[in-house]
């Protein structure tokens, strides 16, 4: 196999889009993150529980405290 001189410049660059963690680009071995770091530090941020949804309740009783304004023209 002596073929592969052939277009030697053509490198493998695969779209995988970027990493989640800082938004660099992706690799194969450990995307969707662009190294074992991210892919770990991703990982453990699930472990510890600081990737849970954010318990924001919309229960506010003064959010919808809407001064009912009575009809004072005249
Ligand atoms: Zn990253």
């Amino acid at each position: 196999m002596t073929e592969s001189d052939k277009g030697g410049a053509e490198t493998k660059v695969v779209m995988l889009g970027r990493c989640p963690n800082c938004s660099q680009r992706a690799v194969l071995a450990y995307r969707p993150f662009c190294s074992k770091r991210c892919a770990d530090l991703d990982l453990g941020r699930w472990l510890t529980g600081s990737y849970a949804i954010p318990a924001v309740e919309t229960d506010d009783p003064d959010e919808e405290d809407h001064p009912a304004t009575p009809p004072d023209k005249f």
